[in-house]
């Protein structure tokens, strides 16, 4: 066969494969984010019990209004020993900026309370050494800690490939094919996590949460100016 047919045999093979695609492939999804939102570098946000207690503030509310809570109760207690042994109204008073503040002053000193009581300590540093499956075990098995705040706590603090699964990473990765329609946000951990390398899991947390919060937004995906709408099978431009 001349070269130039060769060529073009090639050439409609690969555009039909893409056209029949019916899911994104995440080193893809990884590449086109990367071009579009820079190279990323892990660095700790704040320290173990400090995440965890932020996360746990963030549930139902803005990262703004978390932080927020997290400053204030910092300010009025000096150590997270003094949380623990502090009454539900006045972690209550402090907190009441994140909202829910009545389901989460008591989750907040439960989950202290209980670390305190597993390790002697209000130290979650040993985490670092378990293997990751470990490691997420035993943290949700405190009270009031899914696999999302076990993710977030082990990636964010720890540096751990751990896949947190939030609304955002939900339904980018749904949209993309990344997981299954029918996929629970539980399972989609596990099946998120596996698709990069551990090296990528951090950077492609973020890279789809950025991507859902700028672009890929729930009401109105803006497909029109997305970097991903040639491999999306959710694409409304192709
Ligand atoms: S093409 Fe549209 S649906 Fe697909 S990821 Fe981009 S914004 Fe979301």
């Amino acid at each position: 066969m001349p070269e130039r047919q060769r060529s073009q045999g090639a050439a409609a093979k690969t555009l039909t494969k893409r056209r029949d695609r019916k899911a994104a492939r995440p080193a893809e999804v990884m590449e086109l984010l990367r071009e579009e939102q820079g190279p990323l570098v892990w660095r700790r946000r704040y320290e173990p019990v400090d995440e965890l207690v932020v996360t746990i503030l963030s549930q139902h509310t803005s990262d703004l209004n978390a932080e927020r809570s997290y400053a204030v109760l910092k300010l009025a207690y000096s150590t997270w020993d003094a949380v623990a042994d502090a009454s539900l109204e006045e972690i209550e008073a402090a907190i009441r900026g994140s909202g829910l503040a009545r389901q989460k002053a008591p989750r907040i000193r439960e989950t202290l309370r209980k670390i305190r009581e597993l390790r002697g300590a209000l130290d979650l540093e040993f985490l670092r050494d378990l293997p990751l499956g470990d490691a997420k075990r035993w943290l949700t098995a405190l009270p009031g800690v899914g696999p999302k705040t076990a993710a977030v706590l082990l990636c964010f603090a720890m540096g751990m490939p751990a896949m947190a699964v939030d609304t955002h990473v939900y339904r980018v990765a749904r949209r993309l094919g990344l997981i299954g329609p029918k996929v629970s946000v539980e399972r989609a951990h596990p099946l998120l996590e596996q698709a990069v390398a551990p090296g990528e899991v951090y950077s492609f947390h973020l890279y789809l949460i950025t991507h859902g919060r700028r672009v890929c937004q729930a009401r109105r995906p803006r497909c029109e100016a997305c970097v991903l709408s040639a491999i999306c099978p959710s694409s409304t431009v192709r």
